[in-house]
C-alpha cells in the first residue's frame, strides 16, 4: 500500500477563482500564471482548471512546448522571456510570446531572423529592481524593439513589489503605477500590470490600475499574497494536503516529544504521529503550534518535523486513532495560515510538494 499522504487538487476551485480574479479586473484579459508546474498543482491539470484563461504565462521553455503538445492553442507567454536564440526559433516554431527585460535580449532578438514574428512583453521596472528597463530607457527600448522586422505585437509590462500592502512605506503601489505611466507616456500598446495582489487591489484602484491583461497566479490555487484571508477574497483551495495517523502514543508530563526533544509535555497527552515530513514538502522549519487539522478538528504541530513523520496533539480529539485523517493544508485549514506559522508564504508549501507525494483530483 503506498503512504497515505495524498495531495487532492481541486480542479473546479482553479475554475472557481479564475473566475473571481476576473470579477476583480471587469475587461481585462487574464494570464493564468502556471510557472513551477503550475504552483505544484500539475499542468494537465491546469488546463483544465485554467481552460477559461486567455493565455497561460509560465517561465520553463519546456513546459511551455508540453502545453502546445497538450493542446493549448491559445497565447503563453514566457515571463522571463529567451535567454539563446534557440529559445527564440521555439518561440516562432509553437507561437510562444516573451517577456523582453533586458538591452542583451533586444539585440539577440535583432540578430536572430525568425521564421514568424514573434509577440513581445516589454518589462518595465518600477522599483522592484529585479528585471526591467528603467522608466527613462524604457521608450527607447520600445523603439529599438518595434523596429524589428520579426517583432509582431508588443505588450507593455511590470511587476509589483508591494502591491498587497495598501501604502508601503517603502514604495507603494501607487508611485509603482506613476513611474509606469511616465515611462510609458506616448506608447499606444496594450498593458499588463497586475499580479494576484493587484488584481485583489484594483476594485480599490479602479481608476488608476488600468491593466487590459492581469497576471494572477498565487490567488488561482486558493492561496493570498498576503492582505485578508483567502476565504474573505471568496478563493477557495485548490490544494488539500493530507494524510493519516500511523501511531499514537500516550505521554506523561516531563516526556519530549521528536528529535532533539524540543517539546516537552507539561501533563500527560496523546500525541498522533502523522506520515508527513519534509520529504513529503512540509516544512521542517514549522514550529510547534503550527496548525494542523485531525478528525476534522483544529489542533497544533509538536516538535520537530523530521523527514517523513511529523506529531500533533490530541488533546480533546476523542475520535483520534490510527488512520484519522489528517489535513496538513487546504479545505478547512487555509495554506497561509500554516504558512505563517512556518514563517513562510502559501507560494513556498505549494510548490515544494515532493514528487513521492501522490496527486489525485476531484
Ligand atoms: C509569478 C508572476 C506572477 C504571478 O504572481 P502571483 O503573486 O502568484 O499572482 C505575475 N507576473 C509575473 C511576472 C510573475 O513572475
Amino acid at each position: 500500500m503506498p503512504r497515505p499522504i495524498v495531495a487532492t487538487i481541486h480542479v473546479a476551485a482553479m475554475q472557481h477563482n479564475l473566475a473571481r480574479a476576473r470579477a476583480c479586473a471587469p475587461g481585462a484579459k487574464a494570464w493564468a500564471v502556471v510557472k513551477a508546474n503550475a504552483y505544484g498543482h500539475g499542468l494537465q491539470r491546469a488546463l483544465r482548471g485554467f481552460a477559461e484563461a486567455d493565455g497561460l504565462a509560465l517561465i520553463e521553455f519546456d513546459n511551455a512546448v508540453r502545453l502546445r503538445a497538450m493542446g493549448w492553442t491559445k497565447p503563453i507567454l514566457l515571463l522571463e522571456g529567451w535567454f539563446d536564440a534557440a529559445d527564440l526559433h521555439a518561440m516562432a516554431e509553437h507561437g510562444l510570446e516573451g517577456a523582453a527585460h533586458c538591452i542583451e535580449q533586444i539585440a539577440l532578438l535583432e540578430r536572430t531572423p525568425l521564421a514568424r514574428p514573434v509577440d513581445v512583453h516589454l518589462k518595465m521596472n518600477t522599483g522592484m529592481n529585479r528585471l526591467g528597463f528603467k522608466p527613462a530607457q524604457f521608450g527607447a527600448a520600445y523603439a529599438r524593439l518595434r523596429a524589428i522586422p520579426h517583432v509582431g505585437r508588443i505588450t507593455l509590462m511590470t511587476h509589483f513589489a508591494n502591491a498587497d500592502e495598501a501604502a508601503h512605506e517603502c514604495l507603494p503601489i501607487r508611485e509603482q503605477i506613476r513611474r509606469f505611466n511616465e515611462g510609458a507616456a506616448g506608447i499606444e500598446a496594450p498593458r499588463s500590470l497586475a499580479n494576484s495582489a493587484g488584481v485583489l487591489r484594483m476594485p480599490a484602484l479602479r481608476d488608476e490600475l488600468v491593466s487590459d491583461w492581469i497576471r494572477p497566479g498565487i490567488m488561482l490555487y486558493g492561496g493570498t499574497p498576503g492582505g485578508a484571508s483567502a476565504d474573505g477574497y471568496g478563493l477557495r483551495p485548490a490544494m488539500t494536503l493530507e494524510s493519516e495517523l500511523i501511531g499514537i502514543q500516550d505521554i506523561e508530563a516531563g516526556d519530549f516529544v521528536g528529535y532533539g526533544s524540543r517539546f516537552e509535555a507539561d501533563r500527560a497527552m496523546r500525541i498522533g504521529t502523522v506520515a508527513c515530513g519534509y520529504a513529503d514538502g512540509y516544512p521542517r522549519h514549522a514550529p510547534t503550534g503550527t496548525p494542523v487539522m485531525v478528525d476534522g478538528v483544529r489542533t497544533r504541530t509538536v516538535g520537530r518535523v523530521s523527514m517523513d513523520m511529523m506529531a500533533v496533539d490530541l488533546t480533546g480529539i476523542d475520535t483520534a486513532r490510527v488512520g484519522s485523517r489528517v489535513v496538513l493544508w487546504g479545505e478547512g485549514l487555509p495554506i497561509d495560515d500554516v504558512a505563517t506559522s512556518a514563517g513562510t508564504i502559501g507560494y513556498e508549501l505549494m510548490c515544494a510538494v515532493a514528487q513521492r507525494v501522490q496527486v489525485v483530483e476531484n
